[in-house]
């Protein structure tokens, strides 16, 4: 096969789509190819919440372009993405000392303080036991399992070529080989989400980057309980970076691991969010190279158990439970790199890849990357 375009996208993940939306609005020709039939990697897994006011202070330059990115896409390929923002319920003295450090250090316009009441009628539990809380009004809700589907849905209709069910084997200086042949491009955007190790495994192994896999349900959503919510809890506090360089983290990391230590094992960054088909509960992480398929019942009623006391639901219905995965790295938090002129390897190696998508495609398209992240 010989035909050529501007650019070819590796992987119909986020940041695959995300870097094909961002250049047809430049106006180049565009060529998706996934191995699956459809968006079906991390992108549809998650929580669906692009939640950048937490990550870390270099990064926020990349979550405003992000941000940005994501309300263009909704808009124009029509899927649901409401600009609800994050509660963040504070159920100890120093859950609330953190949040008042955090609101100063990012300003109160971005991090609102909020009292108890503010908090439950947020969440919509009247009964939340909660000394008090924050709102983080930037972040925005998508439908994890809606928004990937409809960019494709909207590229497609744009005039990109999606080449379905074709496994990549190797990239390098504008040609794609696969196991329908080879294209070519100018450039290539290889997104491989957590198979980078199968495609580049030197640049995965020099990242040291692994699998890692989440724990996940999709529980019934009473009507009082909003279907744009998103709720992060203490263990997020402790684990997303703009939050944790907070003085009083390394303090609340010692209550927790007296609180809640079944959390603590199993890391959890205990959250939810709502859609209108329910509430995605989570999450629990295990690091690995290859990845068992088998759920813990135990860190799943966990998970259920800790969210469902947080939302005041007695008895909740489970719909689904899946085992999430992404990649990872202890090192970084970014895979940008350009094995060759032509070439860019674009990876989230962390659990924020939804929220950062949109960024991370226009650096891959600008051929920049981001130190210290
Ligand atoms: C349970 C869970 C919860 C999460 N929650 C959040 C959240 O709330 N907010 C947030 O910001 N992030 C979250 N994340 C992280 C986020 O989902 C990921 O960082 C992001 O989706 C990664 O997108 P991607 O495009 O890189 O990868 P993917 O979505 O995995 O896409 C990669 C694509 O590449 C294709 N591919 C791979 N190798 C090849 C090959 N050799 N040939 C052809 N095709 C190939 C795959 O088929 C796949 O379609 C969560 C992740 C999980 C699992």
């Amino acid at each position: 096969m010989t035909e050529h375009t501007d650019l070819i996208v590796v992987g119909a993940g986020i940041i695959g789509l995300a870097s094909a939306f961002l250049a047809r609005e430049q106006g180049q020709s565009v060529r998706v190819i996934d191995a699956a039939d459809r968006p079906v990697g991390s992108s549809i897994q998650n929580f669906g919440h692009a939640c950048f006011t937490a990550q870390a202070d270099v990064i926020q330059p990349v979550a405003r372009v992000a941000r940005e990115g994501w309300l263009r896409a909704a808009q124009q390929a029509g899927f649901w993405a409401k600009e609800s923002g994050t509660w963040l319920p504070a159920t100890s003295e120093i859950e609330l000392q953190v949040l008042a450090e955090f609101a100063e250090h990012r300003g109160d316009d971005l991090v609102k303080l909020l009292g108890r009441e503010e908090v439950a009628a947020g969440i919509g539990n009247p009964g939340l036991d909660a000394l008090g809380g924050a709102h983080l009004p930037l972040d925005v809700r998508v439908d994890p399992r809606e928004a990937a589907p409809a960019i494709a849905r909207y590229l497609a209709a744009d005039g990109v070529e999606f080449t379905w069910n074709t496994q990549v084997t190797g990239i390098a200086d504008g040609t794609v080989a696969t196991v329908r042949g080879d294209f070519h491009a100018d450039r290539v955007i290889a997104a491989p989400g957590y198979k980078l190790l199968a495609l580049f495994p030197e640049l995965a192994e020099r990242h040291e980057v692994r699998v890692c896999e989440l724990a996940m349900a999709l529980i019934e959503r009473p009507a009082r309980i909003p279907a744009d919510l998103a709720v992060l809890t203490g263990t997020s506090m402790a684990r997303y970076d703009g939050i944790a360089a907070m003085p009083s983290v390394p303090e609340l990391r010692e209550e927790l691991a007296r609180r809640e230590p079944g959390l603590v094992d199993v890391i959890a960054n205990l959250m939810m969010t709502g859609t209108e088909q329910g509430i995605f509960v989570g999450d629990s992480h295990h690091y690995a190279d290859h990845t068992e398929p088998f759920i813990s019942e135990d860190v799943a009623d966990l998970l259920i158990d800790r969210s469902t006391a947080v939302l005041g639901i007695d008895e909740p219905r489970v719909l689904q439970r899946w085992k999430g995965q992404y990649a990872d790295s202890a090192g970084t938090n970014l895979v940008l790199e350009h094995p060759d002129a032509r070439t860019t390897v674009a990876v989230v190696t962390s659990g924020i890849g939804m929220t950062l998508s949109f960024g991370v495609a226009d650096l891959a398209l600008r051929g920049e990357t981001i130190s210290g992240f």
